[in-house]
This record gives C-alpha cells, structure tokens and sequence, in this order.
C-alpha cells in the first residue's frame, strides 16, 4: 500500500527535476514546522539541567515498551546500558522487515522529528557519543527525509555534524535482529551474536550500546512532551497503552490503526472498515509470520506484548494479516516457512537444514505431522536465534487450528 498521501505527479516531477530523488517524498513536518510548535524545547530543557532518572521514571510509568517487537520495557533497558562505563553508543533499529509492518515508515514520511528529538533524548539519557540509524534502504523517501532532516538539525547546532550517522540496510531480514544489525553497522555480514553478553553491555564495536526501534523512540518524544497519561491513561480489557496495529489482509481500510492495546482482532478489523465483501474472516496472523496463524475463534484475546503467550503466539510488531474464507491456511503457513527458508542467515543448521526440510514436508501432499513436530522442536530448542526458534509457530498452529487443511 502506498502510504504516500501528497505526493502529486506535479510534485514528483518537480523534485525529478530539481535533481532532488528519484524517491517520491511525501508532505511532511519539517525541521521548522516542528521547532514552531515547541519541538526541541523538551531536548534543551534536559540538556541544560535535567535529571535523567526522572525521565527513566516518566517512560517506566508510562509502560513504554519496545515496539520492534520484544516488548522490553524501555526505562529499564536505559538502566541497564548506563551500569556499563562509556563511551556508550545507541543504535535505532529501522529495519522494519517483518512481512505485513510499516508503521515505522508510516510515522516517519509524516513526523520525523518527533523519533529524532526521541532519539535525541534518549542518547541524552544513557550518554551516548554517536547515534547510528540502521535504515532499510527500500524506504527511499524515509532515507531522503532522514538526510534532509539531520542536515538541518547539524544547521540548527542540536546535534554536531556526524553525531547522527545514518546506514543503509542492504534487504537483509535478519539485520532486523539487533545482534545481527550491529555487525552489520560494523560492516562485517549481518549475523546474529550468541548472547550472554547483551548488547547493552557489548554493543556496536563493542561498546555498551541503547537499541531502540523507531516506533519506541517516537513515544520517547511524547511522553516528555505531553506526560506519561499518554499511554497510561488508556485502558482496555485490562491492557494499558496504545499499539499501531499495521493492518493488511481481507479488509476494507488496510493501513496503520493506532488502536488501545487491548484491541481484539473484531476491534482491529472494525477500524480497518471491516472484511472486503464477499469474504468472511477465517484466520489471522497477529504478529508477523513469527507468530503464525490463529483462527477467526480466537476473536476475544487482546493482541498486546504477553496475552497471546498462552495461544502458542505473540504480537511481535503487531503485523496483522486478516485471511478470509478464499484464503488457505496451508499455503499461508508454507508462504511463512519460504520466507523464513529464504532469510535463514545460514550461520546454525536447526534454522538452516530445519527451514528448508519444513518447506519440503509442507509441499507435500499430506503433512507428516509427526516429523515436522520433532524438526519444529529441534529448531526451537537449538537454533541461534529467534528466526529459528520461532519459525515453527505456523506450522505448530496450522496443525492445531486447520487440521483439515493439512
Ligand atoms: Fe541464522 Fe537462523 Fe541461526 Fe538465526 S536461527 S542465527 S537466522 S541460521
């Protein structure tokens, strides 16, 4: 889907001519926009005379958690990197792979400067020398916005020329994994690290490194703005927080809904205008292809960080994926198993044998369901990390929920 609302040929054309990008480049607020309506006081202010535990007890209430899809709360992951001696680095993670999410694209082709002052707090909070920004690089306009918008923030005297540093992902899924992004801002193959140690403690050239994803560091921004109430004043079905549910599938009004975090999947697929006529709701993926397939009877579970534990799933980055009636879970669930065959790093044989040897058992006429339970078990118990172990959530859940299709 083209989240691009403004960008009219006239326009295109006009910066094709100026020799501007060849990406088409949304409306969006600028560096001046935003100062104008007191973006950048709540930096100042801090950098003049704040207390930076008093912003760690602002994020902690507000319950920010990670929005890359660990869910790790934030002020505490700030704690942690500040025990370890500097230099420190903070790394943001704006790889955004997961098939079915963009919602950091989104927030970020309309308010930039909202993740870069968030950003900027947080480097402000833990100390950190360089900021590096991992960007995917099939997010041309977000990576022309980025250049134009740090340039004016070096202009501006907020940051030191160079102290944002802005890399390009080369298309790699598994640079989404922050280990594996480190290496890569390294410049070695994007691989992911066995941990202990975390990168809180050996990071990005093995220092003591803040990883955040671009979603959480937008929240940073509001949260120091607008108060902690935010996000904990929502509440629904016993979940506080608001969550950018990235919508797409059978539905009328696919996009980004920013939605309570209690939301169900009927509260997710009435914001998105309900189902296309002519289909009913079958099946849904919650979270990206990690967290596989559930059926359209699991419609009362708020999708939030911990509630889909029980259910075999997780919400990961809150990808939602609405299948239908005219959708078969099978071959949804083999699409899952080739990408993840596709975007094995290749680095431990659970994951690498394991991906390619479900791909052939589920390419089969009948499901051997046996054997791909002994694969499914072998690859969570032993893969490196978490492509491996959860790869075997769509096969697990496609077997439990549509045994008949498989
Ligand atoms: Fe690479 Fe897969 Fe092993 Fe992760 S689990 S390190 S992606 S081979």
């Amino acid at each position: 889907h083209n989240h691009i609302d403004h960008a009219t040929p006239e326009k295109v054309q006009a910066a094709i001519a100026a020799g501007e990008t060849h990406a088409r480049i949304p409306d969006y607020e600028t560096f001046d926009a935003y100062k104008a309506e007191g973006g950048y006081k709540v930096l100042a202010d801090l950098r003049q005379d704040g207390d930076w535990e008093a912003v760690q007890d602002k994020v902690l209430s507000a319950g920010l958690r990670g929005l890359g899809g660990a869910g790790f709360p934030s002020g505490k992951k700030w704690g942690f990197v500040r025990a370890n001696p500097g230099p420190r680095y903070l790394a943001v993670n704006g790889d955004e792979g997961e098939p079915g999410t963009f919602k950091d694209r989104y927030y970020l082709e309309r308010t930039p400067h909202l993740f870069l002052e968030g950003m900027l707090i947080a480097a402000w909070a833990v100390e950190a020398e360089t900021c590096f920004i991992y960007m995917r690089d099939e997010y041309p306009a977000v990576l022309e916005i980025l250049r134009r918008e740090i340039a004016a923030l070096e202009e501006a005297g907020i940051v030191t020329p160079g102290y944002i540093d802005l890399r390009r992902g080369a298309g790699a899924y598994i640079c989404g994994e922050e280990s594996a992004m480190i290496e890569s801002i390294e410049g070695k193959r994007g691989i992911p690290r066995h941990r202990p140690p975390f990168v809180a403690q050996v990071g990005v050239f093995d220092r003591p490194t803040l990883v955040h994803n671009v979603e959480t560091l937008k929240w940073v921004a509001r949260i120091l703005r607008e108060g902690p109430e935010v996000l904990n004043s929502v509440e629904k079905n016993g979940r506080k927080g608001l969550r950018s549910y990235s919508v797409s599938g059978r539905v009328n009004k696919p996009g980004v809904h920013l939605l309570p975090a209690g939301s169900t999947i009927t509260d997710i697929i009435e914001a998105a205008g309900g189902m296309l006529d002519g289909h009913s709701f079958k099946a849904y993926q919650p979270g990206g292809p990690s967290s596989g397939l559930l059926p359209a009877s699991l419609n009362d579970v708020p999708l939030d960080f911990d509630t889909l534990q029980p259910h075999g799933s997780f919400i990961g980055s809150a990808a939602v994926v609405v299948l239908s009636d005219q959708d078969s879970a099978r071959d949804a669930a083999l699409n899952m198993l080739r990408f993840f065959e596709d975007e094995s790093c290749g680095q431990c044989t659970p994951c690498r044998a394991g991906c390619e040897k479900a791909v052939k058992l589920m390419q089969a006429g009948r499901w051997d369901q046996g054997l791909l339970e002994e694969l499914s078990q072998t690859m969570v118990d032993a893969s490196i990390c978490g492509l491996g172990q959860a790869a075997p959530n769509p096969i697990r859940l496609t077997i439990k929920h549509f045994p008949d299709e498989v």
